[in-house]
């Protein structure tokens, strides 16, 4: 159960690209970024048809960029359920991961209930769920916080200890999501939320699965926030949305975080983080 300490860097493709031949191309382009930058774990979430074809081109190894499904069924496989996909489907194409309650999933009638079941689905095969919580608005009084427990809790009400160690939760502030602007959560802010979400499956599950549970962070995640929100939220990893669409702008992450560190984990991050604040520091006091 020891919690693999690599940064983890999935991308949502959402309803993009067009065509099966654009998503190969982009697929192997964010392949070359990842290679240059060999130590996280990386995994892209393209629609449905591409998740074969492109789990095909992913590779093996260390230079592996992983595929995963940005939903499930709820429903058993084999069930009359026209237009359903179920996980073990996914599963067998190839997929390593599945989004589970994303917003715009929610938005589209996923509920708490229906996302428990999901999440069992997928735990039933191989692949890990990226399970997504995130309130809508921030009140001025907390009430978001309770929305984020009540999240968790009907999420993963049905995950037992064992099958914890697979489980990855992405917070994902709606409002912070496809901001045209880019402004995503501050990074102190940010840390709190990882406190509370970790102070929340620690009520409830203990410190042993609160400790070892991967907490992501997505909402307009770009080159120029991402070392802020990893290094100094906290987080395990990033959800990116439109930012992981285009191998330019994915691959500027990658060049970002990885500075050629050979192991990309949170602690080597954040000494090569503190190293540059320092550097600045001093250019500065020389002046
Ligand atoms: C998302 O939809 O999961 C997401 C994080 O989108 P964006 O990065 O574009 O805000």
């Amino acid at each position: 159960m020891k919690k693999n300490k690599k940064v983890l860097l999935v991308g949502n493709w959402k309803m993009n690209p067009v065509t099966l031949a654009d998503a190969r191309k982009r697929f192997a382009a964010i392949k070359k970024s990842a290679q240059a930058h060999k130590g996280f774990d990386v995994a892209i979430c393209p629609p449905f048809p591409f998740i074969a074809p492109l789990a095909e081109m992913s590779g093996k190894g260390k230079i592996k960029v992983a595929v995963g499904a940005q939903d499930v069924s709820s429903f058993e496989e084999g069930l009359s359920k026209t237009g359903e996909v179920g996980a073990q489907m996914v599963a067998s194409t190839g997929a390593s991961y599945a989004i589970v309650g994303h917003s715009e999933r929610r938005q589209l009638g996923d509920n708490g209930q229906t996302i428990a079941l999901k999440v069992q689905q997928v735990l039933k095969t191989k692949m890990q769920p990226i399970v997504c919580i995130g309130e809508k608005e921030r009140d001025t009084d907390g009430g978001y916080l309770e929305i984020i427990k009540a999240q968790i809790k009907e999420a993963l009400s049905t995950v037992s200890r064992s099958q914890f160690h697979e489980v990855i939760v992405a917070y994902e502030p709606v409002w912070a999501i496809g901001r045209k602007d880019n402004v995503a959560i501050t990074s102190y802010d940010l840390h709190q939320m990882v406190v509370y979400i970790k102070k929340c499956i620690r009520e409830m599950w203990g410190e042993t699965i609160s400790s070892m549970t991967k907490i992501l962070y997505g909402g307009s995640v770009t080159a120029d926030n991402a070392e802020d929100i990893i290094v100094n939220g906290e987080v395990d990893g990033l959800l990116i949305g439109r930012a992981s669409w285009d191998a330019k702008s994915f691959g500027e992450i990658f060049d970002v975080l990885g500075k050629g560190e050979k192991t990309n984990s949170k602690k080597a991050l954040k000494k090569s983080f503190t190293k540059a604040k320092n550097n600045k520091k001093n250019a500065a006091k020389r002046k």
